[in-house]
C-alpha cells in the first residue's frame, strides 16, 4: 500500500528503492520511541503540485528534533527541496509525505549519537474518510505536557493515539476525542478539534495539544471569512450543545463530526461555518501563496 517495486525513498542522502532501504533492529527509536516525524500533503495544481505549508511542517520537524535532542543535520530549505525531488522521482502530485528522523543503535536513555533521515511519499485519501464521523469521548487522556513535549511530533507519543483510536473502533465509533489532564477537551488522536455554536468557532488553546498547522490555517481562513474563532478551554458538556463540530489535520484535512457519544449535532454541516472554511481550504491548498515554491 505504501510502496511498490518502483517506489523511490530518500534515506540519509541517498535515493533508494523502498524495498532496499534498511534500518537496524537495535535503533533507539524502535525500542524507546525517541524519534520525530511529520505528516505533510502535496496537492496537484496546473503547474505540478504544491506542498502545503512545507516550511511550517519542516520548521516543526526541526523544533521536535531539538526538543527531543535528536540531531537533524538538514535545514528546512534542504528538506523542502528534497521533498519536491522525491515527489518528482515518484511522479506523485496529490500525495502524503512522511519524513521521520530516527535514532540509531543505542540502548541508553540519553540521545543516540547516530540519527537517520527517511522520507517517503504515497497517495493517501482523506485519512478518516469523507462521511461525518461518530466520535466518542475517549477514556484515554492526552499526555500531560509536564511529562513530555505534547506540542512536538514525537514517535512515542502515538501509542496514546493508537490506544484511543483502537478503543473507539472496538466500541463501534470512528474516532476518539481525548480530554486533557484537567478534564477539558483537548483533541483527537491525530487531529485538532473545533465546535461551532451560533456561528462562532471554539477550539482549545495551545498548551495541552499539538497545535496543528491545519488548525492555524482554519483560524486564518475564518478571519478572512469574518467568522469569529475563540481559543479557550471547555468541557464536553459545552460541546453537546453545539451546532456542528469537526476535526482538522493534515491527514484528515477538515472532517465533519456527526455525533459525540451518540448525541447528534443539530446543525446541517453544509450550512456551517466549518463547511465554508473547508471549501476555501480545498482551494488554498493547491496554490503556493503560503510558500512560494512549486514544481513544474
Ligand atoms: N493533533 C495530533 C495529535 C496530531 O497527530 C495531528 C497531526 N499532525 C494534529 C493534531 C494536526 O496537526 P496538523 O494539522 O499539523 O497535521
Amino acid at each position: 500500500m505504501y510502496y511498490n517495486d518502483d517506489t523511490i525513498v530518500f534515506h540519509d542522502g541517498k535515493w533508494l528503492k523502498a524495498g532496499e532501504a534498511k534500518a537496524s533492529l537495535y535503533d533507539q527509536t524502535l525500542h524507546y520511541g525517541n524519534g520525530v516525524f511529520e505528516g505533510i500533503r502535496s496537492y496537484k495544481n496546473v503547474n505540478g503540485c504544491n506542498i502545503f505549508k512545507a516550511k511550517e511542517h519542516y520548521d516543526r520537524l526541526q523544533y521536535s528534533a531539538e526538543k527531543m535532542h535528536v540531531n537533524l543535520s538538514y535545514s528546512t530549505e534542504e528538506l523542502i527541496n528534497i521533498t519536491y525531488e522525491l515527489l518528482d522521482r515518484n511522479n506523485l502530485r496529490d500525495a502524503y509525505i512522511r519524513p521521520v528522523v530516527y535514532s540509531g543503535p543505542y540502548m541508553g536513555l540519553t540521545p543516540a549519537e547516530e540519527t537517520h533521515v527517511f522520507i517517503a511519499a504515497w497517495e493517501w485519501a482523506k485519512y478518516l474518510g469523507t462521511n461525518p464521523l461518530h466520535v466518542m469521548v475517549s477514556s484515554y487522556q492526552r499526555p500531560n505536557p509536564k511529562s513530555c513535549h505534547v506540542e512536538a511530533k514525537v514517535v512515542g507519543h502515538y501509542t496514546n493515539s493508537i490506544l484511543a483510536t483502537t478503543e473507539a473502533k472496538r466500541l463501534g465509533y470512528d474516532e476518539g476525542l481525548l480530554l486533557d489532564m484537567h478534564g477539558n477537551v483537548a483533541e483527537g488522536s491525530g487531529a485538532n478539534f473545533f465546535f461551532e455554536k451560533e456561528g462562532t468557532l471554539y477550539t482549545p488553546p495551545a498548551g495541552n495539544i499539538l497545535p496543528g498547522i491545519t488548525r492555524s490555517t482554519v483560524i486564518e481562513l475564518a478571519r478572512e471569512l469574518d467568522i469569529r474563532v475563540v481559543e479557550k478551554h471547555f468541557t464536553v458538556d459545552e460541546v453537546y450543545g453545539a451546532d456542528n463540530a469537526f476535526f482538522t489535520g493534515t491527514a484528515v484535512e477538515i472532517a465533519p463530526i456527526a455525533s459525540l457519544n451518540g448525541e447528534k449535532f443539530k446543525g446541517n454541516w453544509e450550512d456551517s461555518a466549518g463547511h465554508n472554511i473547508y471549501l476555501m481550504y480545498r482551494q488554498k491548498v493547491k496554490f503556493n501563496e503560503y510558500q512560494g515554491l512549486t514544481i513544474v
